[in-house]
């Protein structure tokens, strides 16, 4: 089997409302998505998207993607998906890091790979673990009244799992999280996500003061160096989430000890093939993990609950459903749905969803065609 084609679309989804990051320092009203198609010459296709959370969340940007993919596009060519590490291989020497514009091509092959083995790409990875996986809500920075108002809306939806998003004026977090605490229900978790918001000293200011709560935060300061610093000096559980890009992080999170959990990326770190080593090593040293794409329909939420999926129950904590935020559906009617709090991978092969071609409109690229192999830009 060989990759013969490669089609790029690009499309605008816009959120149902404005969103807010780290005590609305970041604001989103609409993500940059690219779509990718793999074809393969026995007729099999793949789909992966590529959507980062705008671009100032992340080292990552939509016309960034794309760029990319132009770039790898002809080390991807002739490739058999089977092989996948021998096409990130191929994807490394190409172009090194740009991790975020390989990732979708990575997790189109992975697709392909499940359609010619008519196997979801969960088992795949290891084999799908039965459990449904619980999805985390991601509550916007505002009052404490106001985020749990954006509980409850999501609480009627049955998540049981939320992500608050904190970071800013540090005795408002402490308020913040000692009154979310406090209405927090029996079975419910809510994880403090300052994403890389507060300085060394804000992040043991708040930690300190909420220690009592047993609470577990997210990202608090920018770098793994600034979490080394503040992780000997707080009881608060830590989740690595922005910082965890590659295998050689992981290595220093779990051999250093500087996190409980750890938030996988899919997007961020490359794919799946990348992810699945980060996966083995969190398990390894008896880290949790929370797995999520960046951002993206419910193909991008498809990729990451077959990784989550792939994990035992006791280690996995929550993906992310961010189709749930989205004003606009490409994949309408297929692919993996929010039910009662909770993704939970299909026995369909590969990753189990197609987006709509109509609702794509038409291709910005495409490279390669079962007549030259030539690459063709269209952009
Ligand atoms: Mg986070």
């Amino acid at each position: 089997m060989k990759i013969s084609a490669i089609t790029v679309w690009r499309k605008e989804l816009p959120l149902k409302k404005p969103y807010r990051l780290s005590g609305g320092r970041l604001r989103f009203d609409a993500l940059d998505a690219t779509f990718v198609r793999l074809e393969a010459d026995n007729g099999i296709t793949g789909w992966g998207e590529a959507t980062p959370w705008g671009h100032t969340y992340l080292p990552a940007h939509g016309p960034g993607v794309r760029a990319g993919i132009e770039t790898l596009a002809p080390a991807v060519l002739g490739l058999d998906p089977c092989r996948i590490e021998l096409v990130e291989r191929a994807m490394d020497l190409c172009l090194p890091g740009h991790l975020y514009a390989k990732a979708p091509i990575d997790m189109a092959c992975w697709d392909i790979v499940g359609q010619a083995f008519g196997r979801p790409v969960a088992d795949l990875l290891g084999g799908c673990h039965p459990d449904p996986t619980p999805i985390a809500s991601s509550i916007s920075t505002g009052t404490p009244e106001d985020m749990l108002g954006l509980i409850e809306e999501y609480r009627k939806l049955g998540y049981r799992v939320h992500s608050a998003k904190v970071g800013a004026d540090a005795d408002l977090d402490i308020e913040r999280i000692r009154f979310l605490e406090m209405h927090r229900r029996p079975g419910e978790r809510i994880l403090y996500d300052a994403n890389r918001a507060w300085t060394r000293r804000e992040a043991l200011l708040v930690m300190n003061a909420v220690a009592d709560l047993g609470i577990t935060v997210e990202q608090p300061c920018e770098t793994l160096d600034d979490i080394a610093a503040i992780r000997p000096l707080t009881r608060c559980a830590i989740s690595v989430d922005e910082r965890l890009e590659t295998l050689q992080d992981m290595i220093r999170i779990a051999g250093d000890g500087l996190a409980e959990v750890v938030n996988i990326k899919l997007n961020r770190c490359g794919g799946l093939t990348k992810s699945r080593r980060i996966r083995d090593l969190a398990l390894a040293h008896g880290i949790q993990c929370y797995v999520m794409a960046t951002g993206g329909t419910a193909l991008a939420d498809a990729e990451a609950v077959h990784l989550a999926q792939s994990i035992p129950a006791e280690h996995r904590l929550a993906t992310w459903c961010c189709q749930d935020m989205l004003a606009a559906d490409v994949t309408e009617g297929s692919g993996i749905r929010h039910d009662d709090g909770c993704l939970v991978v299909t026995g369909a092969p590969g990753l189990g969803i197609t987006p709509d071609l109509a609702k794509l409109g038409e291709p910005v690229a495409q490279y390669g065609s079962q007549n030259t192999g030539r690459p063709r830009n269209l952009s």
